[in-house]
């Protein structure tokens, strides 16, 4: 009998997708559960984009493109780079693929070798794919910790120590899934101060959440002396014009971008040209429905994060950007005994009908750093309150008189 290889069966996830089918499987035998699982915004794409993409198959333009992209859609990517960061990049460096998703893997691949001790440094908790895909591609993969006493980020000092000569790529992502939290421009300089001391190491830039900020300012490694050759800036059309099923993201770094186009030649061959005219309306056209989105959200992250606090045993820090809160459970845990935030997860779901995500699926739990869940806040007003009431429910129903 043939087998499936070690790598095809070790292959990690988003657990947010297992998650999310054990939901809808509850949903369809008639459960009400409020869902809190899904990073994406629950708005239709804004009608000027839809509109683009209809004249784009009305027009024939749906035929195979360049496998960096329309030249179109790349200028527009490079305006809005300098727009958006203030930093000059030639739109020949700028390559499309299908979500900002497939960079993370074609990084790697284009920065490490296989099976050669190659070290990629990832922030941990932090979006599954990056450990997933570093062990993929037989890379060794190296967490670096983000702490709750620094708004969720980590320790400079622990980046210097993690670098070794075998380093060849650091990933960063802010603002980030899960937490929310944004790199502040002192730590960004640090972080920038320690890679000119380490020539050999690259820089993934996941700024897919750059324009959903609330607090604080985005700020790109990229406008630091002597990183933007280094850094591959990553972003796209998903989560700021909720186009998560268009399938557009862009990176630009000049080294990379040939070698990012050959990888796509070998996989996708491109990336849909519909979706492609679509975007350049996204990135070219009116702002005011992404506007008013970043606005809604701001609104529920503050709804969110001020019920959250009220519920007995979670204290939860306000997130500058992205649309997820990280609340610390820890005490919640103990109060109805539950081991630990999986645990309180499965409860809440089949005991309350709330869905919500556990640290355990963004990474291994950080020692001394306690229980975190995830709610992704892409969810109206009525369904937060109603959620989080379930919850202080359920947990002052659940609290073991001991424990009170
Ligand atoms: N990076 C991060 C941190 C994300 O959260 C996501 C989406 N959940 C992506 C990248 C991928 O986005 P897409 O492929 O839709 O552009």
């Amino acid at each position: 009998m043939p087998v499936v290889s070690q790598r095809a069966r070790q292959l990690g996830t988003e657990n947010a997708f297992v998650v999310l089918a054990e939901v809808n499987q509850l949903i369809r035998s008639g459960r009400d559960v409020v869902s809190f699982c899904i990073g994406q915004p629950d708005f239709p794409t804004p009608t000027n984009i839809q509109d683009a993409a209809v004249s784009a198959v009305r027009g024939g333009k749906h035929g195979y493109t360049p496998s960096a992209g329309i030249n179109e859609l790349r200028e527009a990517v490079a305006r809005d780079i300098q727009r958006t960061r203030g930093i000059t990049v030639d739109p020949a460096d700028v390559v499309v693929a299908a979500g900002a998703k497939p960079f993370i893997g074609y990084t790697v691949l284009s920065v490490t070798d296989y099976g050669a001790g190659d070290e990629v440094i990832y922030p941990n908790p932090g979006f599954p794919i990056y450990e997933s895909q570093i062990r993929a591609n037989g890379a060794v993969p190296v967490p670096i910790h983000l702490r709750e006493d620094r708004g969720f980020n980590f320790d400079p000092q622990e980046l210097a120590d993690k670098i070794t000569p075998r380093t060849k790529l650091l990933i960063l992502n802010s603002p980030q899934n899960p937490t929310g939290a944004i790199i502040p421009r002192d730590q960004m300089a640090a972080i920038a101060e320690i890679l000119r001391a380490n020539e050999q190491v690259w820089v993934f830039a996941d700024e897919i959440y750059g324009r959903l900020v609330y607090e604080g300012e985005f700020v790109s490694i990229a406008t630091f002396p002597g990183m933007l050759e280094r850094t591959i800036i990553a972003d796209g059309c998903s989560k700021t014009w909720a186009m998560t099923g268009w399938r557009i993201g862009f990176a630009a770094n000049r080294k990379l971008a040939p070698f990012f186009t050959t990888w796509i030649t070998n996989t996708e061959s491109c990336a849909s040209q519909i979706s492609q005219w679509a975007a350049v309306e996204a990135l070219d056209g009116p702002q005011d429905d992404a506007k008013r989105m970043r606005d809604i959200f701001l609104q529920r992250r503050d709804l969110i994060v001020r019920l959250l606090n009220e519920v007995p045993g979670v204290t939860c820090q306000s997130p500058g950007g992205a649309f997820y809160a990280w609340p610390n459970v820890t005490e919640a845990c103990r109060m109805i005994g539950a081991k630990d935030s999986e645990e309180l997860r499965a409860r809440l779901l089949h005991e309350a009908g709330v869905a919500v995500l556990a640290d355990i699926h963004f990474g291994p739990r950080v020692p001394g750093e306690g229980q975190h869940i995830r709610f992704s806040y892409a969810a109206s007003n009525e369904a937060i309150e109603k959620g989080i009431s379930r919850m202080a429910e359920f947990i002052r129903a659940n609290t073991r008189r001991s424990a009170a």
